[in-house]
């Protein structure tokens, strides 16, 4: 195979796909210098079957088969109160995954792995460690060979459940290559993911600052305060310590979009066509649109976006399990611009190489201290996480 053939690194998703379809195993994800991964070609391996390139999302030309109108919008929260709390936002990923795994499925989704808790998709086949899918990590997930280990299920007439972002969700279906009535996609509204380089090095910080190894992070800890506030991590002895959300300079980086994957500057799937059938997210800006369910935001509330006939099996499954309220694609994407940033509104920070740059020759200690902090950090002693949230929503 010529070199070249895959796309540039800049708009490569590092979805894994090439590498999975590859049979004579002459492609490899790697990480480049800022930590994220990116497909390296043997050339002496390559038999020039161009298999990469019909299952790659960088350069389908078949973006339009994969991506769906969403047929329902839905403000949503799961009914359950323990559940509502162990999740990110309204909880509606655990609904569908239970009942999965109660059908006997399966479910894949991105979990911590290893001692140097590293974002990995996993397959899980047992109730007891559904736990592991939830919770956001703010980091991008490696997929594992995860589009194989689906093929395979899937050819064993299992049920599956595939949660990930846009991209990897549409990197599945174009190696799938078809419909399989037993696959159930699941996306998440996606505004850029950093690279495992940032990611460790903060932990090395954290495990520097608390003087402890790093364990079961969550990066949107309810437990204290409720929606958004608080970075936990489970300490050797079991217990969990908490830190404000607001004041942790990941955090800070992570929502500025400093420290993204080159590809989310210009992602094709901030937009309201989707890669799932069915799309969980926030739904930020809901206090705007459905002032009655202001009281909402203190726990968790979800977008829910169905968005093929496959999704609206799980409709009422849904409807028993969460409360749904109908909404608007409008309302939703006002407030969110992973569901709705065109070409003309892509914006790179001026501040990320420099960042990037920095952290190679100084570390993380060296940019959270430079580029990282609040400005009126104060506040968030000062103010309780809900009303800052508030204020967050009308300022934006
Ligand atoms: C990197 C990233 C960026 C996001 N950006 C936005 C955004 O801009 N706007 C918005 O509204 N919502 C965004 N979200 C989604 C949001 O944070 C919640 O994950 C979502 O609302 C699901 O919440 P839940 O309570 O239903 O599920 P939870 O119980 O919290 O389930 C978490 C689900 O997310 C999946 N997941 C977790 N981490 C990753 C990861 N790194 N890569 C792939 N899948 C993962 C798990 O597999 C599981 O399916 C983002 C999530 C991630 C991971
Ligand atoms: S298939 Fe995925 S990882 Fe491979 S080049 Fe395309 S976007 Fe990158
Ligand atoms: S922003 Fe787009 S390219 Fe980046 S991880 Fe999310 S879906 Fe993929």
């Amino acid at each position: 195979m010529k070199t070249g053939v895959l796309p540039e690194s800049d708009s490569c998703f590092g979805c894994g796909a090439c590498e999975q379809i590859c049979s004579a195993k002459a492609i490899r994800m790697c990480p480049d210098s800022d930590g994220f991964q990116l497909p390296i070609i043997n050339i002496s391996h390559c038999t020039s079957c161009y298999l990469c390139l019909g299952v790659c999302p960088a350069i389908t030309q078949n973006m339009d088969s994969i991506l769906n109108q969403p047929i329902r919008v839905y403000a949503a929260r799961n009914k359950d109160p323990e559940m509502l709390m162990q999740s990110t936002s309204g909880a509606l990923f655990p609904i569908i995954a239970n009942e999965i795994l109660a059908k006997g499925g399966v479910v894949y989704g991105c979990a911590w792995a290893g001692s140097d808790i590293t974002a990995t998709h996993i397959r899980v086949q047992h109730e007891r460690d559904l736990h592991r899918l939830s919770h956001s990590k703010y980091v991008q997930s490696i997929n594992n060979e995860t589009y194989i280990s689906v093929k395979s299920d899937l050819n064993r007439q299992l049920s599956v459940l595939y949660s990930g972002t846009p991209c990897q969700i549409a990197g599945l279906r174009l190696f799938l290559k078809k419909e399989y009535p037993g696959l159930l996609t699941i996306d998440l509204l996606c505004h850029g993911v950093p690279g495992s380089k940032m990611f460790s090095a903060y932990i090395d910080w954290l495990a520097k600052q608390e003087h402890v190894p790093i364990d079961d992070l969550r990066f949107r800890d309810k437990k204290v305060s409720g929606f958004r506030a608080y970075v936990s991590f489970r300490r050797p002895d079991g217990s969990r310590r908490f830190r404000l959300a607001g004041l942790e300079p990941y955090m800070y980086g992570f929502y500025r979009e400093y420290f993204n994957r080159e590809s989310c500057y210009s992602c094709p799937f901030k937009q309201s066509h989707r890669s799932g059938d069915i799309t969980i997210a926030d739904y930020w800006g809901l206090e705007l649109h459905h002032p009655e369910l202001k009281e909402w935001l203190r726990y968790g509330a979800s977008l829910c976006l169905i968005n093929t006939n496959k999704g609206m099996d799980w409709e009422a499954t849904l409807g028993k399990c969460a409360e749904l309220v109908g909404s608007r694609i409008e309302y939703a994407s006002e407030k969110n611009p992973a569901l709705n940033t065109p070409p003309e509104l892509f914006h790179r920070p001026e501040l990320r190489d420099r960042i990037y740059r920095e952290l190679n020759e100084h570390g993380f200690e060296w940019i959270a201290a430079r580029y990282l902090r609040p400005r009126f950090a104060w506040l968030h002693y000062l103010v309780p996480a809900y009303a800052r949230n508030l204020l967050r929503t009308f300022r934006r």
